[in-house]
Parts: structure tokens; C-alpha cells; sequence
């Protein structure tokens, strides 16, 4: 019997294992369905260290929080383990009139995030073309210290020092079932001969989180739609010509649509994408979905109410088909990214990059935009963790574990004298006001 069981070895899980080690003494146990840790969406995304200015202050406080003291923790940690970190900066464009104003917002919204004047400034266009030829665009929020990262080599080195502390780490350990009994709660783990138990559980299974949260007879109002990201390869010689990550405003902030950027990752490759092709399941990398079955789960999957109203709205049935086209033809995703780099052809876009899902809790009142945390007197489940989820993973980690501890679910451990990798109270200053 563990003391605690982590669901999920992607970059949140990995952080609240972490977290959990550094704090406590007992049996930690970090589990994942996959052979490796950190496979799906930890390792398939746009690697940027996001600074908080395009996230409100008010409505996405907790996400905003996190991402600023998050990018002290990853600056660290990449210092100290010789990791990417890759200054590489963002431009924001404005491509309409209209847009401007917003820009002034993320301005703002950034200095109430906590970010030092120095670190955003709004350009015309004339002085975007300064810095980035190959761009146009109304005017642009410049963020200085937007950073390019491999959030794989975060997650495989944090879990390696975990490894060193005699951490349990278990792979091919597919949650199937979860049944919580008076003290704790038992895991049934696809092909193996006996279940798992654990006296606290802690739910980070992404994209499948809301299955797991289900198990325990919680979360039925909502359903997830999981959305695949594309990339696309940039030729070199046309990549080189752009330096920084190029972002335009989003024109649909009520769906989870991003246009699709200009990414300069942190190994040098140019990319643009994601963009947001609704797909049947979490690890649906290509096609709709990995088989009918998959399929025809999704569509059945019960409450009916949040997808009929979904799909009875013609805004979202429209946007779903322009991104499907935009898997389909390489000349849409370049029509899209030509509206703000106009020079960009399509036979620049050489290969495709790798995709990553991103899933979505629905309710019946539409996409839900912050996370959702719900628990029993034995567990405790994440949901709705999306992006800037890898940026914010160890400040919201941080945040996740010192409330438990409040509220007494991990009284069965002991308190350590924190030997932690980074500093509990610097993270937590950082949600207090
Ligand atoms: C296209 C795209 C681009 C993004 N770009 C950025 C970015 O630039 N910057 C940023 O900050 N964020 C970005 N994000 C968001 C960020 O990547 C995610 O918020 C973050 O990776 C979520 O981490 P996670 O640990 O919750 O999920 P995951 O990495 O998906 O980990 C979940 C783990 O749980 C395991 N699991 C699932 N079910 C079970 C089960 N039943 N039993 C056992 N294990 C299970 C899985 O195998 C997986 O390893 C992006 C997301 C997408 C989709």
C-alpha cells in the first residue's frame, strides 16, 4: 500500500511527485500507462515559456500566478541541469485595426502578473519591420523573455532526481478501475495480476483525467473534446530569416482556437501551428480516431446536452471545418500564417512537426477555460490542465500539494524538513495577494 499515488507521469504529475518528495516522508508512487514517462502532451507542444501577459488577472488569477513564478522555478532548473533555455522573445500582431486595443490589454495584464516593465512594449508596424523584416502587422506587444524550452528533457530530468530519491516509479501501469474503500483507494492496472492500492491519490492523467475522475463517481456533468495540434516544418533557409516567436491576437477567444503561430524552438527548427483539428480521443495523433470503437465511445459518451449544444452552434461548426481543411491542405495552414508573415509559400512547409492533443471540459454551458479540481476523502483530481499548463506545472504543483497539506489529506505523512528543489515559500508568495 502506498502512501500516495500520482496518476500521470506527464509534467504536472512529475512536478506534484516532486513536490510530494521534497515535503514529505512516506511511500510516493508516480504511475503512467505508457512504457516511457512524459509521452503525449508534455513532450508534444510548442515548448514555449509562456510570460503571463495574454492571461487576465482576474478570471485566469491561478494560471497567471503560476506561469510568472513558474518561470523563475524553469530558469533555475534549466541553469542548474545545463538544459535549453532559449531567450528567444514574442511578437503579438495585431493583422486588424481592431486588434490594437487588445494589445494595450496584454500590456497591462502583464505588469498585473507580476512582469517588470522591461519585459513587454507595444510596437508600430514600422518598428516591428525593424526587428522582423518578414512580418506584418497593425502593431505588435513585444515580450522580451518569452523562452523557448524542451519540456521533455524538464520532465525526464526532474523524474531521473526522483529515480535518485527512491522514488516508485511504475510504467505500463494503465489505470483501468478506481474504487475507493473506507481508507483508501484500490487501482486496477491493465494486465497486472493484482490492483494497487494507495491511501491518497492524486489524479494528473491529462487528456484522460476526466475518465479517471469518473471512476470515483465524480465529474458527470461534463464531457471532453480533445483537439489535435499540427506543425509544420519550415524550410531552413526561410526559417532563418525570423528570430523571434511570431503570435497573432486570437479572433475566437470564446473557443479554444489559437490561430497558429510562427514558433522558434529552442534547437533552432522554425515551425507554425497548432492548429485545432477535433479528433475522437486524447492520444489521436493522426485520423479522427484510433479505431470505431474510439469513435463511436465519443459520440455515445453521456451527458448529451453540453455537445448538442455545441453542435447546434454554427460559429463552432464552422471554425471545427476550417481547421479540419486546415489539416487537410498544407495551403490553408499557410494561408493562415501568411495573414501576418505574408512572404511565407507553401512549399516552404517541408514536413509535418509532431502533433499533440489538447482536451477540453465542456459543460452545458460551453468550454470551461480554467482547471477544475474536484476530490473524495481519498483523492484528488485535475482536470481541464491545458496550456500554459507546462509552463505553470511546478508553481501550480507547489500550490496543489501545500492546499492538501492544509486541509489534512496528507496527515498520514511526515513532514520533512523541506529538501526541496526549489523554494516553497517564494512560490507560494505568489498566490497570496
Ligand atoms: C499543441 C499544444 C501546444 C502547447 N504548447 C504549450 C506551450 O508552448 N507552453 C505551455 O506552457 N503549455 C503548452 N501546452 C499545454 C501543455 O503542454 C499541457 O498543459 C501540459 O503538457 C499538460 O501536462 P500533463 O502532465 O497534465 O499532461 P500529459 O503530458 O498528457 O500527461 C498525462 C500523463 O498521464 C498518463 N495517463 C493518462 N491516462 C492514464 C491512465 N489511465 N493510467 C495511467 N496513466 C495515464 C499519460 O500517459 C500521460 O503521460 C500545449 C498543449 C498543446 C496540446
Amino acid at each position: 500500500m502506498f502512501d500516495v499515488a500520482v496518476v500521470g507521469g506527464g509534467i504536472l504529475g512529475i512536478c506534484v511527485a516532486t513536490w510530494l518528495e521534497g515535503l514529505l516522508e512516506g511511500s510516493i508512487a508516480i504511475l503512467d500507462k505508457e512504457s516511457s514517462f512524459a509521452s503525449h502532451t508534455t513532450t508534444r507542444n510548442t515548448g514555449v515559456v509562456h510570460r503571463p501577459f495574454y492571461l487576465n488577472p482576474g478570471k485566469r488569477r491561478v494560471f497567471a500566478r503560476s506561469a510568472q513564478a513558474s518561470y523563475h522555478l524553469w530558469r533555475e532548473w534549466a541553469e542548474c541541469k545545463g538544459l535549453p533555455w532559449k531567450q528567444v522573445g514574442t511578437l503579438e500582431v495585431a493583422t486588424e485595426p481592431e486588434q490594437v486595443s487588445a494589445l494595450k490589454h496584454y500590456l497591462d495584464w502583464g505588469k498585473a502578473n507580476g512582469m517588470d516593465d522591461s519585459e513587454l512594449e507595444i510596437l508600430d508596424c514600422g518598428e516591428v519591420a525593424e526587428i522582423e523584416p518578414k512580418v506584418r502587422c497593425e502593431a505588435a506587444l513585444y515580450c522580451k523573455t518569452d523562452t523557448s524550452v524542451s519540456y521533455a528533457a524538464f520532465a525526464h530530468s526532474l523524474l531521473q532526481d526522483l529515480a535518485a530519491r527512491n522514488m516508485s516509479i511504475l510504467t505500463n501501469a494503465k489505470v483501468n478501475d478506481l474504487r475507493e474503500t473506507d481508507h483508501s483507494v484500490e487501482l486496477s492496472l491493465e494486465g497486472w495480476s493484482k490492483p494497487v492500492s494507495a491511501k491518497y491519490l492524486v489524479n494528473c492523467a491529462g487528456g484522460n483525467s476526466l475518465d479517471l475522475a469518473k471512476m470515483m463517481g465524480l465529474a458527470n456533468e461534463f464531457i471532453d473534446l480533445h483537439f489535435r495540434g499540427e506543425y509544420w516544418l519550415v524550410e531552413q533557409s526561410f526559417g532563418a530569416k525570423v528570430g523571434r516567436n511570431v503570435y497573432s491576437v486570437p479572433r475566437h477567444r470564446e473557443f479554444p482556437f489559437l490561430d497558429p503561430h510562427l514558433i522558434a524552438r529552442a534547437d533552432g527548427r522554425r515551425e507554425i501551428g497548432p492548429n485545432a483539428v477535433l479528433v475522437a480521443g486524447p492520444n489521436t495523433y493522426s485520423g479522427i480516431a484510433r479505431g470505431p470503437l474510439e469513435l463511436a465511445s465519443k459520440i455515445l459518451e453521456k451527458p448529451w446536452t453540453p455537445k448538442l449544444k455545441l453542435f447546434s452552434n454554427s460559429d463552432f461548426l464552422s471554425l471545427v471545418s476550417q481547421e479540419w481543411r486546415s489539416s487537410l491542405f498544407v495551403s490553408e495552414m499557410c494561408k493562415r500564417v501568411q495573414r501576418f508573415i505574408p512572404s511565407l509559400k507553401m512549399e516552404q512547409l517541408v514536413s509535418r512537426g509532431l502533433a499533440g492533443v489538447r482536451s477540453n471540459i465542456v459543460d452545458r454551458n460551453g468550454f470551461i477555460s480554467e482547471t477544475i479540481e474536484l476530490g473524495t476523502p481519498c483523492s484528488h483530481h485535475i482536470l481541464n490542465y491545458n496550456s500554459p499548463g507546462a509552463t505553470g506545472a511546478p508553481a501550480y504543483a507547489a500550490y496543489t500539494v501545500s492546499r492538501l497539506m492544509e486541509k489534512g489529506h496528507l496527515d498520514h505523512l511526515k513532514k520533512k524538513s523541506a529538501i526541496t528543489i526549489w523554494n516553497l515559500d517564494f512560490v507560494l508568495d505568489h498566490f497570496r495577494s
